[in-house]
């Protein structure tokens, strides 16, 4: 029997692959529901995501899995149309000559962008192929130091700059350009005439979820349930404490994987991890009138908040009951930011009041709901060195024997974290767990084949 710490994605994805290659596994999840930061609000149609959620083309672990779990046909791949919000305009920028008119940057400094994304190094006048193509090069160099040296500062000041700030804030010096680098690869298939293509199920992120609940059992999850400590004996890991509504409770388990954050597996296993993470707010606002005709627009004039990200301008508002869905969004990188310190009507009206500045036609009447969530730990900073950071998915060697890492500060989480990356650590963990439960039977085979042998 295995256990599972988590009933995130990766936490449901671990789960599944070691029921699917024949073992007992339990779940345990400390809130009162699965899904971790892919909870979900109710609405008047579909259920939405608390945080923003979309895929990319480039991740295909959750595609395959959506296909091996019966719902791959309500996967829709859809145009998520971008913009910038500069000077009091919205610029919207996907198409070549959106960005051919674009007034942040020079023509020559879109030149020298369009040459970075697609890995050209142009610098000391002749272009040249595969400098980007090692990560590990970058891992040490700062991000605004790389973008000014490898493209212009114009490209940093009126492209990358604003959104730097939106997502490390006053963090961005300490930023890799590896992180950078493997975002751009990260970034999946663009149409040309019409913009990003994007993933999101029809339904929600809770197609998925359900169909994995399904898959595993859901007698084997328990929901309001913690696990506070690991008992090790000389082989390893041997059962694990839980307390839930009805009290504390011990279970015996043959490895166990710890699918939450890196500072859980500190609790439970003395390891300590160096990744630093960053809060994230968020409000999904109910509107009765769309804000704008893009989904997402990076905001770099000033403003409360990172980015308005319209979901209704991505998935049609008649899944909704007719209704608009914004998402108002920042990350947050100390707990002293009044972001993260006011309460839900301070949050709402300053941030009512931000759109308010940035759209003067704005009409507040139309708010039917103004929902807030928050998370101490919803991303790593990706700091320079950040992968030597990284959590092993074994922690055997970490002195930990039996005990697998599959939460956000794992190899597969990099350069991005997602619901696609879950699955992986998910996946690796699970593999890891049976791969050593494996040898150990094999290793107990022999050296009973061994004693027959040496009888016979
Ligand atoms: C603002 C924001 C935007 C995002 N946008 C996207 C996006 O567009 N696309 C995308 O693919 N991904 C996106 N993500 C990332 C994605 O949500 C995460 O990568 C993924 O959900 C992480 O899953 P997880 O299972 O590793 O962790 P989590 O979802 O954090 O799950 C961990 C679970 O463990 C539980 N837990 C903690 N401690 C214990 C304990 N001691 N015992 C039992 N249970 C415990 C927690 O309650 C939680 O449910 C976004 C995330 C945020 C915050």
């Amino acid at each position: 029997m295995y256990t599972v710490v988590g009933g995130g994605i990766a936490g449901l994805a671990a789960a599944y692959r070691l029921r699917s290659r024949g073992h007992e596994v339990r779940v345990f999840e400390a809130s009162d529901a699965v899904g971790g930061l892919a909870a979900l609000y109710d609405t008047a149609g579909d259920p939405i995501e608390r945080f923003y959620h979309h895929l990319s083309r480039s991740e295909e672990t959750i595609v395959e899995l959506a296909d091996e779990l019966g719902v791959g046909d309500r996967l829709e791949w859809r145009i998520g149309e971008n913009a910038y919000y500069l000077d009091g305009v919205v610029h919207p920028l996907d198409k070549p000559w959106e960005i051919l008119a674009y007034p942040g940057m020079s023509l020559y400094d879109k030149l020298r962008l369009a040459l970075l994304t697609q890995g050209i190094d142009v610098r000391g006048g002749r272009p040249r192929f595969g400098t980007y193509d090692d990560l590990a090069d970058f891992e040490d160099v700062p991000v605004r130091e790389f973008i000014v040296e490898h493209t212009t500062q114009g490209v940093y000041d009126g492209f990358f700059e604003p959104l730097l700030d939106a997502k490390f804030g006053d963090r961005v010096d300490d930023v890799s350009a590896a992180w950078l680098l493997g975002r751009v690869k990260f970034r999946g298939e663009r149409d040309l005439l019409r913009g990003e293509v994007l993933g999101y199920f029809d339904g929600s992120v809770a197609v998925l979820l359900d169909a994995l609940v399904d898959a595993v059992g859901e007698d084997v999850i328990t929901t309001n349930a913690r696990v506070t400590g690991l008992d090790a004996g000389p082989g390893g890991v041997e059962s694990v404490t839980v307390e839930t509504d009805a009290g504390t409770e011990t279970h015996d388990t043959d490895g166990v994987v710890v699918a939450a954050m890196p500072n859980v597996l500190t609790d439970l296993t003395g390891y300590t991890c160096a990744i630093d993470f960053q809060g994230a707010v968020c409000a999904v606002v109910t509107l009765d009138e769309p804000l704008t005709d893009t989904y997402w627009l990076n905001v770099a004039d000033d403003a409360p908040f990172g980015a308005l990200i319209e979901h209704t301008n991505f998935v049609p508002p008649e899944r909704y009951g007719g209704d608009h869905l914004l998402y108002v969004a920042s990350y947050v990188q100390s707990p002293d930011e009044p972001n993260w310190t006011d309460d839900d009507a301070a949050l709402r009206e300053r941030w009512l009041a931000g759109i308010e500045d940035l759209f003067p036609a704005f009409d507040r009447g139309a708010v039917s709901a103004f929902r807030i969530a928050r998370n101490p730990r919803a991303a790593p900073v990706y700091e320079r060195g950040y992968r030597d950071a990284i959590v092993p998915t074994d922690l055997a060697a970490a002195g930990s024997p039996g005990v697998y890492y599959a939460g956000m500060a794992s190899r597969a989480q990099y350069p991005e974290r997602s619901l696609n990356g879950g699955i992986v650590a998910g996946f690796e963990a699970a593999d890891a767990a049976v791969g050593r439960t494996d040898a150990a039977v094999d290793r107990a085979d022999a050296a009973a084949d061994r004693a027959i042998d040496a009888d016979g």
